[in-house]
């Protein structure tokens, strides 16, 4: 199958209020270019990088936006500003901080989503349940962020049922945030879901999936 079947039949099965995200990490600019072509206007990347090394070699094609997945270092939030629409990986109340004083000096409001741990995972970053609820009135007071959502990434190897419980705590624990009525954090969007489960995620009420493999392919390591 080609790119743009591939992405043809998964757009045919979600819904048509979920947005597509293609994570391109490691995929090549050529794909990249399959990929816009097929109607994708939302790339994903989790190095800032290779989003910058690609965006310029992709030139100015109209309509796209960046998402920023990964981890983002402090020393690259300057950039990391210039170059993504939205960071779905705001990880820490410190980092949250640092984006928003850098982006009120960039005049740029980035939409972000705050990462959350739905379960203890050594190898993730994210707030944990309790640590988020109680960050929420210092994020509050980040007024240049546009705070839109959660995001969540189940830990390896859970199986189907606890991955869809999983990421169904991630969705009420959104409208828990929301029914606190904050000025300046929305809890509209709800970026989970990648190529081994976004069908569970959707199920959840997932709004933004972020697909790379199933849609290009493995990486290579
Ligand atoms: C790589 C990555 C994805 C895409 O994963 P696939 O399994 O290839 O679909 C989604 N989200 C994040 C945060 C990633 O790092």
């Amino acid at each position: 199958m080609t790119i743009a079947q591939r992405i043809a039949q998964i757009r045919a099965h979600l819904p048509e209020s979920v947005r597509l995200i293609a994570v391109t990490k490691q995929v090549s600019v050529d794909a990249m270019m399959q990929a816009y072509q097929a109607g994708i206007r939302d790339f994903g990347e989790s190095r800032l990088q290779e989003a910058q090394a690609k965006s310029e070699q992709l030139g100015d094609l109209p309509g796209l936006t960046w998402h920023l997945i990964g981890h983002l270092q402090s020393n690259k939030v300057k950039p990391a500003l210039d170059h993504f629409h939205w960071i779905h990986s705001i990880d820490s109340l410190k980092l949250a901080q640092r984006v928003d004083r850098l982006a009120e000096g960039l005049e740029v409001k980035p939409k972000v989503c705050l990462q959350v741990k739905i379960l203890p995972d050594p190898n993730k970053s994210g707030w944990q349940i309790p640590e988020l609820i109680g960050d929420l009135a210092t994020l509050n007071q980040c007024k240049n962020l546009e705070i839109k959502g959660l995001m969540t990434i189940p830990p390896l190897g859970l199986d189907q049922a606890k991955t869809l419980a999983l990421f169904e705590r991630a969705r009420q624990l959104a409208q828990e945030i929301q029914a606190q009525n904050w000025d300046n954090i929305s809890m509209q969007e709800l970026s989970m879901g990648m190529s081994g489960d976004y069908h569970l995620a959707v199920q959840a009420g997932s709004t933004m999936v972020r697909l790379g493999t199933i849609l290009f392919g493995e990486r290579s390591p």
